[in-house]
């Protein structure tokens, strides 16, 4: 049975959180004169003078209208990164105690964020087709699991993996199921994150780094249980999203249309781009993709690579990633970028076929 207080650190259920002065009086005043903060302004044409809001409600209530979820199921944090760590700092004794189990190849924070915390990692590596191996994970799984990591469409091979498996894991598993939506927004799949009220051992993580076009915002959000969303709260710091950030986020959800727009330039690009470099005699495969990036298994990843840096083309060179092996993995970018990508890699000649001059 799921029971998320025998799943909580000591520490964290002894835990008295930080009581700020804007969670002591949340009504309306006309002086202001309980947080030290300076009441003349700020250098700067805006006001930043006063702390904003802890828990960015304005924010949730526009994001729970877009997503169908209500504000009390988010938590929001200075990228999906923040809720990773998190979770460990809330669920994980450190030192050998507690472990979690990650699915490689995969997003590499999960591994890093378990370093950090000094949590013990199990990878039960995806299968050949890149889906979950349910065996591998039944036999990792003990009662000191506290987290297992599913990032759906996955980074860096691109492709969802199958609903039923992940359903079969949050039903059977007494831990907390992490799944990672970070693309969902260019996947054929459906989202989790109406699935809520179904798993009380569910935390399905978005971000507005990727479809959204926000990276630099730092904008990652946590869908899950009140009880769940009320821990990420007691455990973060007091005001983890500036003001200039809700607000620039605020307004850029506004913009709904505009994204969807971009999501279906993308996909369409995504498939010629996959289409492409298929017909290049140094692409060896193309792997589906939900996301909005490719891995492609070549006959040379280094030498590809390289070729592309002296032409000033950054792409991700994942070799020596497990089951990644000759892949690199490409963005896809406009049309004209993905068009220069093509047209650079139709000029590569391998380095043994290079003719030598007589
Ligand atoms: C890019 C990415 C994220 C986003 O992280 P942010 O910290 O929100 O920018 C999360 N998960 C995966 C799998 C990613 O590839």
């Amino acid at each position: 049975m799921f029971n998320l207080d025998s799943l909580l650190r000591n520490n964290i259920k002894r835990l008295v959180p930080y009581s700020s002065a804007r969670d002591e009086f949340k009504g309306e005043a006309t002086v202001y004169i309980d947080a030290n903060e300076n009441g003349f302004g700020s250098p700067l044409p805006v006001n930043y003078n006063r702390y904003p809001d802890p828990l960015q409600w304005k924010l949730k209530y526009k994001l729970a209208d877009i997503k169908g979820v209500p504000p009390q199921n988010i938590f929001l944090g200075n990228g999906s990164d923040e809720a990773i760590d998190l979770l460990f700092r809330a669920f994980c004794n450190p030192g050998g105690v507690d472990n979690v189990v990650i699915c490689p190849p995969t997003y590499g924070m999960y591994e890093v964020s378990a370093n950090i915390n000094d949590v013990t990692l199990r990878s039960v590596s995806l299968t050949e087709n890149f889906q979950l191996d349910i065996e591998g994970l039944q036999q990792a799984i003990d009662e000191n699991t506290k987290l297992i990591f599913v990032c759906s469409p996955n980074n860096p091979t691109g492709n969802s993996i199958n609903r039923s498996d992940i359903e079969l894991l949050l039903n059977n598993f007494d831990g907390i199921v992490v799944i990672d939506e970070a693309y969902i927004n260019f996947s054929r799949q459906k989202s989790f994150i109406q699935e809520l009220t179904e798993y009380p051992n569910l935390v399905v993580m978005q971000t507005l780094s990727k479809a959204w076009g926000l990276a630099a915002l730092r904008v990652g959000m946590a869908f899950a249980s009140e009880d769940i969303i009320n821990i990420f709260n007691k455990v973060k710091a007091p005001y983890n999203m500036n003001q200039a950030t809700q607000e620039l986020a605020l307004q850029a959800l506004d913009n709904v249309s505009q994204v969807n727009e971009w999501i279906r330039e993308i996909v369409i690009e995504r498939d010629l781009m996959s289409a492409a470099l298929e017909q290049l005699p140094q692409v060896l495969q193309v792997y589906p993709s939900d996301a909005n990036f490719v891995l492609v298994k070549t006959t040379d990843a280094n030498s590809i690579y390289k070729y592309l840096t002296d032409r000033g083309i950054i792409v991700r060179n994942r070799n020596k990633v497990e089951l990644c092996q000759g892949c690199l993995r490409i963005t896809i970018g406009t049309p004209e970028e993905n068009l220069q990508l093509v047209d650079a890699l139709k000029s590569y000649q391998p380095e043994t076929e290079k003719t030598v001059p007589a």
